[in-house]
């Protein structure tokens, strides 16, 4: 369970979090929808343990977030350009002090959840398309079981369509997998569609303004897919 009591964070003077509440349960996932600029990668920043708050208190399963709790999936897919698919993978396992056998043999299994193929494991990143290179962060992020899940945008420079699919797999591998996760986008219909509870943010500085439950099992899908970007 994911707990901030008060979490705010100041840069410079300038508060970019107001003091903020929010509790997200075991194996829930979230989307986290606002206007660009208005704090939601500095929230999930600060979920990560990445930044620190500048008041209040965030815990993960009461313990502050800790590194490598949370697994992070950023817009733009961070590979090493010198390392396979494969390797690529491996690398936060041994970041973990995990790179023995029972722990690699997941890596096989982690490309093909993200529907990549067995030869792609062997490629450079250089030899992937856009797609591929953002399954094979999200192959990243999966492999070591984490029990948090963080993505912001990580579809955003995908096609319509390859965003949609990718959008399918993730939930299928969530309903499968059953992580906590928060899902950032500027995309309403998207935020709908991935998620159980849709968050607002608004800015300066920047709060929660709306907390919406997504009734799972609703038809989720045609109508809402058409709702217009969300507005900047
Ligand atoms: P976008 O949708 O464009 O990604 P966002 O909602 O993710 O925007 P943040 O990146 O969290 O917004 O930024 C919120 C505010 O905090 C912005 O005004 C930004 O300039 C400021 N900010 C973020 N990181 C830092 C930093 N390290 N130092 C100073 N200011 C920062
Ligand atoms: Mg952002």
């Amino acid at each position: 369970m994911i707990q901030l009591s008060a979490v705010a964070k100041t840069f410079a003077d300038q508060q970019v979090i107001a003091p903020t509440d929010l509790t997200i349960d075991r194996g829930q996932f979230v989307s986290l929808v606002g206007p660009s600029g208005c704090g939601k990668s500095t929230l999930l920043r600060l979920i990560a343990g990445l930044e620190e708050a500048t008041s209040g208190q965030l815990v993960i399963d009461q313990q502050p977030p800790a590194k490598m709790q949370t697994a992070f999936v950023f817009q733009d897919p961070t590979l090493l350009p010198w390392r396979t698919t494969h390797d690529n993978i491996r690398l936060p396992l041994e970041l973990l002090g995990q790179a023995d056998a029972q722990h690699l043999a997941k890596i096989p299994s982690a490309i093909r959840l993200v529907g990549l193929r067995d030869e792609d494991s062997r490629k450079l990143p250089r030899m992937l398309s856009g797609g591929m290179r953002m399954r094979v962060s999200l192959a990243r992020a999966l492999v070591t079981d984490p029990q948090v899940l963080l993505l912001d945008e990580p579809f955003a420079a995908l096609d319509d369509i390859l965003r949609q699919q990718l959008n399918e797999e993730l939930l299928a591998i969530w309903k499968q997998r059953g992580w906590t996760g928060v899902f950032i986008t500027h995309n309403v219909a998207e935020a709908v569609f991935l998620s159980q509870r849709v968050l607002v943010m608004s800015a300066r500085p920047g709060r929660i303004i709306a907390d919406v439950p997504i009734e799972f099992d609703a038809p989720r899908n045609a109508d809402l897919r058409a709702t217009a970007e969300f507005a900047a």
